[in-house]
């Protein structure tokens, strides 16, 4: 059976050669934990694998383990559908929201950011797909929402998200990934972060120029319920 240092030490391995593959630093990829529907022990096995950043996709989830694990120096990002009447609890718990995709839910993350933290560090999410049941900010949205997001004075507007539809095919996998970088790139505001791949998909991100890759089941194992999926009303 696989353990957590084991897995830890494989995702570790799988990141520094793409990186190098893509000719980037592997210290440019970071590697985001993703701990949903897995237990707080869980976290803190990887903890002491020098794991420091964790993401989570349901609100109440999260707040237990943040309440258990509030003994280790730990970043939590959140990567959830959001729900309007979550947003002070993510204003106030997290590091990082990686699943902004409307200004509403932005503006009231910077309004509601307690002025003793930093500013809440956020990407846009954006569907690349173009599946209609997904969640995430058009294509074509994308420059406005940027603009409004960057201008909010508690938030810092770090770059793009995003959950293409699977795919095995690794060309399909980097011609999504690579669609996000372009539309990063096409943005004026000046930015340093996309979060993209997960546990299957991870080397193509990377070969596309990921900064924050989203593993879970490829470090905890798979999970009972449910399959990554922007629909789920968790948040
Ligand atoms: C669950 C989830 C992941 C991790 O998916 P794995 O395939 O288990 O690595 C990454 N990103 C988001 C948004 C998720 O919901």
């Amino acid at each position: 059976m696989s353990t957590i240092p084991d897995n830890i030490a494989k995702v570790r391995a799988r990141i520094r050669a793409a990186a190098q593959a893509a000719g980037r630093e592997p210290a440019s990829v970071g590697l985001l934990a993703v701990s949903k529907t897995k237990p707080a022990a869980a976290l803190r096995e990887a903890h002491a694998c020098g794991q420091r950043d964790f993401g989570e996709n349901y609100l109440q989830e999260a707040l237990g383990k943040q309440a258990e694990l509030a003994d280790l120096d730990l970043a939590w990002h959140f990567i959830g559908p959001i729900q309007s009447n979550k947003t002070r609890a993510l204003a106030e718990h997290f590091a990082w929201v990686h699943s902004v995709d409307r200004l509403k839910i932005a503006e009231r993350l910077s309004a509601q950011r307690p002025a003793n933290l930093p500013p809440l560090n956020v990407c846009l999410q954006v569907n690349v797909s173009g599946e209609a049941s997904k969640s995430g900010c058009a294509p074509e949205a994308l420059p406005a929402l940027a603009a409004a997001v960057a201008a909010l004075p508690s938030l810092r507007l770090r770059g793009l998200m995003a959950i293409p539809e699977p795919t095995s095919d690794p060309s399909a996998q980097r011609a999504a990934f690579a669609r996000l970088r372009e539309l990063q790139e096409g943005l004026p505001q000046s930015l340093d972060t996309l979060s993209m791949g997960m546990s299957d998909d991870l080397e193509a991100a990377i070969a596309e120029g990921a900064t924050w890759v989203r593993i879970g089941s490829a470090l905890f194992g798979a999970r009972a319920y449910p399959p990554p999926s922007q629909t789920t009303p968790g948040a």
